[in-house]
């Protein structure tokens, strides 16, 4: 996920990676389309985030 600069929500980069992967790619530089603003923000790996909605979940149990 990437955060947006113009309204500052979450949007997806719809890049399917893990998060070690995402680790090492720390000059990883991308282009994603905002469904919001309707242009394209380009953006760092290290701005960007992988969303694991589960991973709390797992350390919890
Ligand atoms: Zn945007």
């Amino acid at each position: 996920m990437i955060r947006c600069p113009e309204t500052g929500r979450a949007i997806p980069t719809d890049m399917k990676t893990d998060r070690e992967t995402f680790r090492c790619s720390a000059v990883f530089f991308a282009r994603t389309y905002c469904k919001i603003c309707r242009i394209s923000h380009e953006w760092f790996a290290k701005e960007a985030w992988v969303h694991e909605p589960t991973e709390e979940l797992r350390k919890a149990s």
